[in-house]
């Protein structure tokens, strides 16, 4: 087998894949192309396929020391198959690329440049898309949504090509399907996020893995997603107005009813208004707790540093050496090919 690549490489390619074994080695060879100016790594995240994609990726491992292979014992999602990619990519520059040749390794260039303009992530906007109408309208749908829910104005927030610094893939976590949702998350982290229209071709192997069930799993992970960046550092910010709204309510019913039952002219008993104050009583305080647990939740991730934000440190060796001299550039390596 060829010996592991020594030197740390510049680029990390990320690729995750399930059932993909008559697409492998021609990817393989077009990132093999694409790649030759950098000093790069190619990890194939196998997300428990159980055709021969594992055999042809050992294959392929055998000839290039260029290709690290991780294998899931089954199949956990494409969102996991990124994390473990990104968790044993090396380079300070990771992009990542299905495996079913839809995205064009002729691209990667061009997203590094936009790396090269200071942005942390840049993703493929698939702006000619191949796939049927049945997958490109929701999809307009869900980008348009998801565009408007998060505030990052971008075309396409699912293109699989995509190119990060280091820095992003170390603060982004996901996990279940929430990989849609990479650049929204990294833009509310504070990252510099754009897209660039990149070209894409219809699947020649095999067939796509998401059916219609992903609008609806994608419709619930937009709601975690629009909880976690709004309310997550926060919670009772959110069920606490939702908890004293309904208590107020449920107090100034239960107010006036008592009002009425000392006045003794009516029984108060029998109405549906004293079921709907002692709901409403019931939901506000718990709400109000349910913020509360939330809050010491918060509490307990940030004492063990956990939710820290990502943020740059400019000390004095980054300052210029004298009064007149150029001002240092930003503290991010450059994505600059090998010499
Ligand atoms: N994929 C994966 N795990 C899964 C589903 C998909 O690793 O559970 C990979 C898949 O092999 C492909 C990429 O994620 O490389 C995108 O999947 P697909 O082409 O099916 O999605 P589509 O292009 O239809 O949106
Ligand atoms: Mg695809």
């Amino acid at each position: 087998m060829a010996q592991l690549a020594k030197e740390v490489p510049y680029l990390s390619i990320v690729v995750p894949l399930f059932n993909e074994q008559d697409s492998l080695e021609l990817l393989h060879n077009g990132l093999t192309r694409a790649l030759r100016p950098y000093t790069y790594e190619i990890l194939f995240v196998d997300d428990g396929s159980f055709d021969r994609s594992l055999k042809v990726l050992q294959a392929i491992q055998l000839h290039d020391h260029h290709a690290r292979v991780i294998r899931f014992s089954r199949n956990f999602g494409k969102a996991e198959a990124l994390t473990a990619g990104f968790r044993e990519s090396r380079g300070q520059v990771v992009v990542t690329l299905d495996a079913d040749l839809q995205d064009d390794p002729q691209e990667i260039p061009r997203l590094l440049a936009g790396l090269e303009e200071g942005y942390d992530l840049v993703s493929g906007w698939k702006i000619h898309r191949k796939d049927p109408l049945s997958k490109t309208l929701p999809s307009r749908l869900f980008n348009r949504a998801t565009s408007s829910v998060t505030g990052l104005h971008l075309h396409d927030f699912n293109s699989g090509l995509k190119a990060y610094r280091r820095p992003v893939i170390k603060k982004v976590q996901v996990y279940g399907e929430q990989h849609r949702f990479i650049p929204a998350l990294a833009h509310w982290q504070g990252f510099r996020v754009t897209e660039i229209p990149v070209n894409h071709y219809p699947r020649l192997y095999g067939h796509s893995k998401f059916g219609m069930r992903r609008f609806l799993s994608g419709l619930l992970d937009l709601l975690t997603v629009l909880f976690l960046t709004r309310f997550s550092r926060k919670p009772l910010h959110l069920f606490g107005s939702a908890g004293l709204i309904a208590l107020s309510a449920g107090m100034i019913l239960g107010v006036y009813l008592s009002i009425l039952w000392f006045a003794g002219d009516r029984p108060i008993g029998n109405r549906p208004l004293l079921m709907l104050a002692v709901l409403l009583i019931v939901m506000g305080v718990q709400f109000i707790t349910l913020g509360l647990l939330g809050e010491m939740l918060t509490l307990s991730a940030a004492r063990e540093g956990k939710n820290i934000h990502h943020y740059d440190v400019f000390d004095s060796t980054a300052l210029p050496l004298s009064a007149d001299a150029e001002p240092s550039p930003e503290p991010h390596m450059g994505a600059r090919p090998r010499p």
